[in-house]
């Protein structure tokens, strides 16, 4: 039986509180206090999610929680531990208070810091989920830090205001647990630029040192920002966002990014953001550009078009998909791509950073024994907790899977002449499941859904005709080498391997720690595996003679294939030696280079217009 309509008015009017005080920096914790009017009768729950949308891994974000305590206007109740990320409080009629303290001194994009420079927190790891009053509305209050450190500091999110004073602290809302979770907050001194795209206003906030050219990464960013968006939607080319921000965070050396529905959180090197008087961008500002558009590409593709798997997430386990290739891999694909149709890197630059990838996957020896579909799968026990023979058994969703991207686009654009791509297959998969996802409130859609498991080949053909069977099928569940060679021909792009280094191979990469020469890896079926060296042995000597990576390269360039070589090496305390075999060197090295001839096919494929722009 459901409550009487009146009742359940007032009732609904009564969101969860949220006061979050980043109350002391200098021990990096955040004070949360939260108020639930109506608290479950029975005794109310609240758990931290165990993992962070976005980031595929079991973080446990409750071992952090510092002290919990929870009272009503009666007095203290208790506060119960049920597994390692769930409370449960005593029986109350309500309000209920809960106050306790998280520790955050995580400088990634996947959980929360703070300092007296600046606070950053994912509300996965500070917020609390009333169990069973998810789909309740939220508010957030936030305080600024004690006075002593809160000189010039200011808030930048997505959260919606509701009040929100003068450098915003104050008080937001979320239209449900699911829109808590999904806005990450920073507050501090960021430098900010603000700028418009596809009709949505959009920010970059950047804390740290640097002397950022903003300006310039305007002027970048701007472009790719409306090419994404009219890719998603070519009549209207709107985002579907009013706003949208870039939270980066720049450290002496650093990477990652993490998407969220209206904004992503990105960790750079300062290096690699561009400066006043820089000139044509180099690798390292590339790299930030990329990851830019790789996470804003996600605010569709896998925040808004989902796996059925994600839909709704369950933040207490793992949420098991064989389509991360699909949402990673594809996104990796545009990321760059949107960067050279968009005209923010040049033909040569995309074309270098394809044949880098290309080179990554086929480096790994884990790319025939791992599929795509398996690496998606397990992603949460293997491609996000690599160890030392990750690299002879795993392979990358996201690496793989933006070449899978890319000859599914291929194969669709020279089987219908250019006429369809895989561009439509992401516009559909956008009206079917993405443009409707979130109400215009932030709430759920009318009707919540997602690619189901099995959905993709048959999603490919409903957009562009096309069919691709059991290639497609050998692609994604198999581990043979994609034809990417074939596939690129009609395009007038010629891909050609050459090994990496002349020298025979003796099968390991070499880590120095301390002074010693240890195998970081060793290759499966490399000349050093085969005989005996491991990953973590401290190797010592090569045919008698003392070796460091120098001495090692110089030795082995003066040996030929099928040489043996003497290893002397440490395993633990104990000396070994082995002979080795020498393999001839491998051809993993991509290049990719493009004929003189004018060619539409790959006009269309980079988005340039029929006189070449450069
Ligand atoms: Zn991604």
């Amino acid at each position: 039986m459901s409550p009487a309509p009146a009742r359940r008015a007032t009732r609904d009017a009564d969101p969860i509180l949220y006061r979050i005080a980043p109350s002391d920096p200098h021990a990096h914790l955040f004070t949360v206090a939260m108020t639930i009017a109506h608290p479950d009768p029975e005794g109310q729950r609240l758990a931290l999610p165990a993992w962070i949308p976005g980031s595929y891994m079991i973080r446990e974000f409750a071992r952090h929680v510092v002290a919990l305590s929870a009272r009503d206007a009666r007095g203290v109740l208790r506060a119960d531990k049920l597994d390692k990320h769930t409370w449960r409080v005593g029986r109350t009629p309500g309000p209920l208070t809960v106050e306790y303290t998280v520790y955050a001194w995580d400088l990634s994009v996947r959980a929360a810091h703070l300092d007296a420079g600046h606070a950053f927190l994912n509300p996965t790891s500070v917020c609390l989920r009333v169990v069973g009053q998810e789909s309740r509305p939220c508010t957030v209050v936030l305080e600024p830090p004690p006075a002593d450190v809160a000189r010039g500091w200011r808030v930048a999110t997505t959260l919606p205001e509701a009040g929100a004073r003068r450098g915003g602290f104050g008080r937001y809302r979320a239209a449900d647990y699911d829109a808590r979770a999904d806005h990450p907050i920073e507050m501090g001194t960021f430098a900010l630029a603000r700028f418009d795209a596809a009709g949505a206003s959009h920010e970059i906030a950047v804390t740290g040192r640097t002397d950022v050219d903003l300006d310039r990464l305007v002027r970048d960013l701007a472009p790719v920002c409306a090419a994404q968006a009219a890719l998603f939607e070519p009549r209207t080319r709107r985002a579907p966002f009013e706003r949208y921000l870039f939270l980066a965070t720049a450290v002496g050396d650093g990477y990652g990014g993490l998407e969220h529905r209206d904004s992503t959180a990105l960790l750079c090197a300062r290096n690699d953001l561009p400066w006043r008087g820089m000139g044509a961008a180099g690798d390292g500002y590339r790299t930030f550009l990329g990851l830019a558009s790789h996470e804003y590409f996600h605010a569709w593709h896998v925040k808004r078009i989902k796996p059925a798997a994600f839909v709704p997430y369950d933040f207490d386990r793992e949420a098991y998909t064989r389509l991360l290739w699909v949402f990673e891999g594809f996104t990796s694909y545009y990321d760059d791509l949107m960067l050279v149709r968009a005209g923010a890197i040049s033909r040569a630059d995309y074309l270098k950073a394809l044949a880098r990838t290309i080179s990554l996957v086929e480096r790994a020896p884990g790319r025939t024994v791992q599929s795509v579909a398996d690496s998606s799968f397990d992603a949460w026990i293997k491609y996000y907790r690599q160890d030392e023979n990750s690299p002879n058994a795993v392979v990358s969703y996201y690496a793989k899977g933006a070449l899978v991207a890319l000859a599914i686009d291929l194969a669709v654009r020279a089987r219908t002449q250019g006429r369809a791509s895989l561009d439509d297959a992401m516009r559909l998969m956008w009206r079917r499941f993405g443009r409707d996802f979130y109400a215009p409130g932030g709430g759920p859609g009318p009707a919540q859904s997602g690619l189901a498991e099995d959905g993709f080949p048959a999603l490919l053909r409903e957009a562009t005709g096309v069919s691709l069977g059991a290639r497609l099928a050998r692609w994604v569940d198999g581990t043979d080498a994609l034809p990417l060679a074939r596939l690129l021909a009609p395009l007038g792009v010629t891909l050609s391997f050459a090994p990496a280094d002349p020298a025979p191979s003796l099968g390991v990469r070499i880590a120095p720690r301390g002074g010693e020469r240890r195998a970081a890896t060793a290759s499966r079926g490399g000349a050093a595996k085969r005989a005996g060296l491991s990953a973590g042995d401290v190797l010592v000597a090569v045919d008698g003679m003392r070796v460091d990576e120098k001495a090692l390269k110089a030795l082995l360039s003066r040996r030929r294939a099928g040489d043996t070589v003497a290893v002397h090496a440490f395993r633990r305390d104990e000396l070994l030696r082995v002979e080795a075999v020498l393999d001839a060197p491998a051809r993993t090295e991509a290049t990719l280079k493009v004929g003189a001839q004018d060619n539409a096919l790959r006009r269309g494929w980079l988005g340039e217009r029929a006189a070449a722009r450069r």
